[in-house]
């Protein structure tokens, strides 16, 4: 049995998955965000409730917008200030008395969709999220790599590239601040909230997303340009990302990603920036929404040596 925690600024989502992966509980709590030792004790408590309903162990795996300092062990989250700062996953080792692992919910977000029925036997799955931030996590052989410092998939915090600084039009390019202390992080270019920056930056309006997508669907002639600007804009910056891990499939979830013109207009326009021997890897849409930190958190604990084993097979 698999135990998953989407532990959120709001709530925690709990889910349990049996060996088939199918999910067969589910339960969802406020997020003490103060409140470290309730935080403790939640997560606790609906472990020890599950156990005793299917008279088993499960698993444990967490998934939260944060990460875990490679060096001290703690967490570091701004949106769950109670987790902060503390060693959560050796306290929560401590008081359940099993192992538990904690991940970055971008990249729980990409296990869960290359753990998916028809992805499984993909052996690199790139998962990159067009939400409020832009961010993603690369999956190999059905392991998350999170890399040395716990930070790789971190795109959002790659700088654009020199031939996207051109293509913004250098001289009115706007050079964007970060929440990471950098400037011209892709976050703030990629994101739904960047789509909206840059429409704001270009044609001096204030619109939300959604309104601008609407606008272009309207063949409003400021919308269509925006939308053009960003559609080559993706292509270059996901080009570039590409060209690192070179992934066979690429999953793009988040609000954005509900943009269908993505699907039809990026494999035309990446392959110009990749290396002449590149293809362009299949982009597709996520398949499981808002279920996929759950689910991802889950699947920490799956053990495969090869993703190509069925999942019945690997656990
Ligand atoms: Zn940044």
């Amino acid at each position: 049995m698999y135990y998953g925690f989407d532990v959120g600024g709001t709530k925690i989502e709990f889910g349990a998955f049996n060996d088939k992966l199918e999910r067969i509980a589910t339960e969802r709590v406020t997020t003490p965000t103060h409140d470290y030792a309730l935080l403790l004790e939640t997560i606790t408590g609906l472990v020890a409730k599950y156990d005793q309903q299917f008279d088993v162990k499960g698993s444990i795996g967490l998934g939260l917008p944060g990460m875990e300092d490679a060096l001290s062990g703690t967490v570091l989250t701004v949106n769950i200030p109670a987790a902060n700062g503390k060693p959560l996953r050796t306290d929560l080792k401590e008081t359940i008395g099993r192992q538990v692992k904690i991940e970055n919910d971008a990249n729980c977000f990409a296990l869960s969709e290359a753990w998916d029925e028809e992805l499984k036997q993909t052996r690199s799955v790139l998962g990159l999220i067009l939400g409020t931030g832009f961010g993603g996590g690369f999956v190999y052989n059905g392991q998350i790599i999170s890399g040395h410092n716990h930070v790789a998939g971190e795109v959002g915090h790659m700088r654009i590239p020199v031939d996207a600084w051109f293509h913004l039009g250098a001289e009115q390019a706007p050079l964007l601040s970060c929440g990471c202390g950098k400037k011209g992080c892709m976050d703030n270019y990629l994101s739904g909230r960047g789509f909206e920056l840059l429409y704001q930056h270009y044609f001096g309006e204030q619109r939300s997303a959604v309104d601008i997508i609407h606008g272009f669907q309207q063949n409003e002639i400021s919308a269509q340009r925006h939308v053009e600007r960003f559609m080559e804009l993706l292509a270059i910056c996901f080009a570039n990302i590409f060209t690192a891990n070179d992934p066979d499939v690429v999953v793009l979830g988040g609000g954005l990603s509900n943009f269908s013109l993505i699907y039809d207009e990026l494999p035309k326009r990446i392959p110009k920036y990749l290396l002449p021997i590149a293809q362009c890897p299949r982009i597709v849409q996520a398949k499981h929404g808002d279920a996929g930190g759950v689910r991802g958190a889950a699947f920490l604990n799956i053990r495969s040596a090869s993703h190509s084993e069925s999942a019945a097979s690997a656990v």
